[in-house]
């Protein structure tokens, strides 16, 4: 069994991540693994150096250990433009060049627009451009993102599943995201084609994460299928929330176990405190 604690250096680590850190490394202590850390920062625009070094740190305090050979997922971008390559191969990404804005405009015109549990599914706008049209856009210096083909994926795969150790056998729904970007204009890749080539490139063989990217999940089995990269198994978690039931998360800037720590919090504090706010 090979686990690992994926987080992005965006921003200081919470309980929520501490949660997630923790049973990542207990899951693999139960059954005699190895537990790796991996730092998900391809969103340069948003990592800062400082969040590595005070997330090993706090790590460290917790009592964690991992294999030293910790991998920065920045020093693969040439990997994910490979799979993007394949993906292209098959046919089923194609260009997007909206704007959010472009997007919002084209859903406030819809009187029905298929909604998933992340909001509106993209409405289709580039889906059917020809290829002058997507030639006439690039002269004008535009750089697309690529977006998933979700039809075009359901037909080529067919039916697919993952197993989660608590919900059991999940059937992919491939609309559930609609057609997600796997390549942003930015940084020309994504989380979710990170994901599943560094899960694959590290054998990993369970996948932790909390159940907030239960749907994300849908999305990694079909590249999976497509990339033919192997399918771990999964373990989506409960999610520590505030005193009035929300998730915590980075950007509302849930207490960080810099501060807890500051403020005289021990582990065992904390472990308590988790057990008593996860849902
Ligand atoms: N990097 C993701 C996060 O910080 C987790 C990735 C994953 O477990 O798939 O939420």
């Amino acid at each position: 069994m090979i686990t690992r604690f994926a987080p992005s250096p965006t921003g200081h680590l919470h309980l929520g991540h501490l949660y997630a850190a923790l049973f990542a490394r207990d899951l693999a202590a139960i059954h005699g693994g190895r537990f790796l850390l991996r730092y998900e920062d391809i969103d340069v625009t948003r990592v800062r150096e400082t969040y590595f070094t005070q997330t090993e740190d706090d790590l460290h305090w917790a009592g964690l250990e991992w294999e030293p050979s910790t991998l920065r997922q920045t020093s693969r971008m040439t990997f994910y433009q490979d799979a993007m390559e394949k993906l292209k191969t098959l046919g089923v990404v194609y260009p997007c060049f909206c704007s959010r804005k472009d997007i919002q405009r084209e859903l406030d015109n819809l009187t029905r627009a298929p909604h998933g549990p992340d909001g509106p599914h993209y409405p289709g706008t580039c889906k059917h451009l020809t290829p002058d049209q997507v030639a006439a856009n690039i002269a004008t210096g535009s750089e697309p993102s690529w977006r998933l083909d979700s039809d075009k994926s359901q037909a080529l795969t067919g039916e697919l599943s993952f197993s989660d150790s608590r919900l059991g056998k999940q059937s992919v729904i491939h609309r559930l995201l609609g057609d997600v970007v796997l390549a942003r204009k930015d940084i020309g890749t994504s989380y979710h084609i990170a994901v599943v080539v560094d899960d694959a490139f590290q054998n990993i063989s369970d996948v932790t994460r909390g159940k907030d990217l239960l749907e994300s999940t849908h999305i990694h089995r079909i590249l999976q299928s497509l990339l033919d990269l192997p399918q771990p198994r999964y373990h989506h978690h409960d999610l520590v929330c505030d005193s009035r039931g929300k998730r915590l998360a980075k950007r509302d800037n849930a207490l960080s176990i810099k501060q807890l720590r500051a403020d005289g919090w021990t582990l065992t504090m904390l472990q308590k405190h988790i057990s008593e706010h996860c849902s």
